[in-house]
């Protein structure tokens, strides 16, 4: 036993350099005594803009919200649908269902995880009202086709970003590729906060006026309800966290892509597929697949290298969504990334030793 042990990922290496600054930031809000809704979200939101290359940005509580508010200020409800794809996080399906609306999934692209303007156009609808394109794992979808295939049947182009911070695409970054897109800062994502978090990024003036009364109760004017929002805002504590986090975010990206270059170089096993390379990937989670995927998943475990499975059960599996009347079998690619898919450590801070140890795990499997 080398004794190497690897965590899925490792909070204290991005947090620890920053911890006077993450604690000052704690103390001005605390001096200001203004908690939600104040300089550190207005600062934050600017800057968050910029990096993203859009026009606006809202904070609100957390990445479900983010979707759910977009969908609420489209006017996207009962009886409308919209497509998202059948391998996601849960929360890509909840928003749509929050608002009353049915998601309709779409079967990914094995080779890429995202789903493609082809498979989707499939599953158009005279009541489709969106698309929501999820850029997993930190990969921006073929927006240029979907914003295509949006125009033509005159649906909403949403994006899923909240695993895509700074994710690129022929030169624009996620956030600015549809009418809007939801992003999360929960901590485990590229940008994290200390807690729940989340912003909507748009170029559309009203629509980011419409998320910001909405996720206020509804509310523009104190007490004055032009409709029926909710409570989900970015608190100052957050914001201010994130904006001392922010500035970092390129190197830890660019830290990303090199242990995933890294990877990419050295795992050379018969048994193991990789996704296809992706230059404008950030790289959220680094996925391998094989058809041995629990037994893989052991074997990395002894050696002591911690994985995570993203996602075990896709969307139309799960006994949340057996209403939407979906079995076995109908999403074959989803289904079978589902069952052999791992993911294997990868986060800012991981030593060379700790990335080869991996590397070589896998080789000797
Ligand atoms: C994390 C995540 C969300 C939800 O974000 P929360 O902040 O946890 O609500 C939505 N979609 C995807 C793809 C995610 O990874």
């Amino acid at each position: 036993m080398s004794g190497i042990q690897v965590p899925y990922t490792d909070f204290a290496k991005a947090h620890d350099p920053l911890r006077g600054e993450l604690d000052a930031a704690w103390r001005r809000v605390m001096d200001r005594e203004w908690f939600i809704g104040g300089e550190e979200d207005r600062a934050f939101e600017r800057e968050f803009a910029a990096f993203c290359g859009v026009k606006h940005c809202v904070g609100v509580g957390n990445g479900l919200d983010a979707l759910r508010l977009i969908l609420l200020a489209m006017g996207i409800g009962a009886g409308d649908e919209v497509l998202v794809p059948a391998n996601t996080f849960i929360a890509s399906a909840l928003a749509v269902s929050y608002v009353g609306a049915r998601p309709v999934l779409v079967d990914p692209d094995r080779e890429t995880a995202l789903i493609t303007p082809e498979e989707a156009a499939k599953h158009i609808t005279e009541r489709t009202k969106a698309i929501m394109a999820v850029q997993l794992y930190g990969r921006v979808a073929d927006m240029e086709s979907f914003a295509a295939l949006a125009e033509k049947h005159g649906l909403a182009l949403i994006e899923d970003a909240a695993q895509a911070h700074g994710a690129e695409r022929n030169g624009k970054r996620a956030g600015a590729f549809g009418a809007a897109a939801g992003f999360s800062f929960y901590p485990g994502k590229n940008l994290g906060a200390l807690g729940d978090a989340g912003a909507v990024a748009t170029d559309d003036a009203e629509l980011a006026r419409r998320v910001r009364a909405l996720s206020n109760y509804g509310s523009e004017t104190k007490y004055h309800h032009e409709m029926q929002g909710v409570n989900s805002r970015l608190d100052e504590l957050q914001a201010a966290f994130l904006r001392v986090k922010l500035p970092h975010l390129a190197a830890w990206t660019a830290e990303r892509r090199r242990i995933a270059a890294v990877y990419r170089e050295n795992i050379r096993n018969e048994k193991i597929r990789l996704l296809s390379e992706d230059a404008g990937c950030v790289h959220h989670i680094f996925p391998v697949f094989t058809r041995e995927r629990d037994r893989l998943r052991d074997e990395l475990e002894a050696a002591g290298i911690h994985c995570l499975i993203h996602y075990p059960i896709p969307v139309h599996l799960q006994k949340a969504y057996a209403g939407l009347g979906y079995r076995k079998g109908d999403f074959p690619a989803a289904e079978e990334l589902a069952e052999t898919e791992l993911s294997i450590p990868l986060y800012p801070g991981m030593t060379e030793e700790q990335i080869g140890y991996v590397a070589d795990a896998l080789n000797r499997f």
